[in-house]
């Protein structure tokens, strides 16, 4: 019978919960923030490369990201995903194709769309970017209290808001995010290490830590706390969407994917991750494509398709469809449902009655 659950839900590439048993121990779930479909699925985008004020050294980027064929274009920009995701994984979003996912939240912009990817639902309520205690439950915090998971589920960012986000007063979540330092009595050396490295650099943003940086602590904190549920959370790409350098904006998703990458790499090297873990990436809202100047922003009303989100998918229980070409519809709030589900544990957000796995998995 097992057998023939594998073989339907490799030709429809759905399984109902329950008819296989999982493999996935550990979920990590890495964010890019503001990182348009657009350019995930086709790559450098041809006008933008083309245009002096967004591209103003338009040789290095084109010879490093140009490609006239977008299948090409795509594994020059984001190289573990167009090779290893796109053969062992699923990648969800690729409207061309009519596979869609979309925010349900009504604001476009980047609390309400990590709320309602980690908290399972849009919460009408949450309008903004503003340093407020989430009132509801992600379900980080309620993976944190099942059993064998308290202590074991952790944040490390590049955003300074996720500690508001993950609500850290009342669900105790370790979070390391924005211009902070790594704290704690028992740091390694290496986390000492970036610590004085980190303290004699001026940070490059107000609110957003470098991705690189981030991307350390990540690391060393996996080493050391060996966590069954970490969120990566990248936030580079959408500063330098914002200021308008589309030849930064493309080396951010470059070296994020280059990162993704490694951590995949070490993750198989360890007795308690490999073949263990799921990987699952998405980013908290698309951007505007309507004309050159959209690219840099999103929102409701001036900037239509910044709704538009994506997501991959990689780990022991995923069928490798790769990129998944289904006329479907998934959501954002899917995600927190899609962690649950991957770990088995019946997850139910506060503002809805259900957040399913995405059809995929
Ligand atoms: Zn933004």
């Amino acid at each position: 019978m097992k057998g023939l659950w594998t073989i339907l839900c490799f030709i429809l590439i759905w399984c109902p919960a329950g008819a296989q048993e999982f493999k996935t121990e550990n979920v990590i779930l890495v964010t890019f923030d503001g990182l348009r479909w657009q350019e995930v699925f086709a790559g450098a985008d041809k006008k933008l490369l083309r245009s002096e004020k967004y591209t103003p050294n338009p040789d290095a980027v084109k010879n490093h990201f140009w490609h006239h064929d977008p299948q090409e274009r795509r594994k020059l920009l984001m190289p573990f995903f167009w090779s290893n995701i796109a053969t062992q994984g699923q990648l969800l979003g690729n409207r061309k194709h009519g596979n869609k996912m979309n925010l349900a939240t009504r604001h476009w912009i980047s609390y309400p769309g990590y709320n309602e990817m980690l908290s399972g639902a849009p919460d009408p309520i949450l309008k903004h970017n503003r340093k407020i205690h989430n009132p509801n439950v992600t379900v980080l915090e309620w993976v944190n209290q099942q059993p064998g998971f308290k202590g074991k589920v952790a944040v490390v960012g590049s955003w300074n808001l996720l500690p508001y986000i993950v609500n850290t007063e009342r669900s105790g979540i370790t979070v390391n995010a924005g211009n902070s330092l790594a704290t704690g009595r028992n740091l390694t050396p290496e986390e000492l290490r970036l610590n004085e490295q980190f303290t004699q650099t001026k940070p490059r943003w107000h609110s957003v830590r470098q991705d690189t940086i981030t991307f350390q602590y990540g690391m060393a904190y996996l080493e050391r706390e060996r966590p069954r549920l970490l969120h990566l959370a990248f936030g580079e790409t959408d500063e330098h969407a914002h200021e308008g350098n589309y030849g930064a904006y493309l080396e951010s998703i470059y070296q994020s994917d280059a990162m993704i990458r490694q951590l995949w790499e070490w993750l198989q090297s360890q007795e308690q991750y490999r073949n263990k873990t799921t990987l699952i990436i998405a980013t908290d809202h698309g951007r505007g494509y309507l004309n050159k100047l959209s690219w840099k922003k999103h929102g409701r009303f001036w900037y239509p398709g910044s709704n538009h989100v994506w997501a991959a998918i990689l780990g022991p229980d995923t069928p490798p469809a790769g990129e998944v070409k289904l006329r479907q519809k998934n959501y954002q709030y899917q995600i927190a449902g899609t962690i649950a589900y991957f770990l088995g544990l019946p997850f139910r957000p506060h503002q809805s009655p259900d957040s399913p796995p995405m059809a995929n998995p």
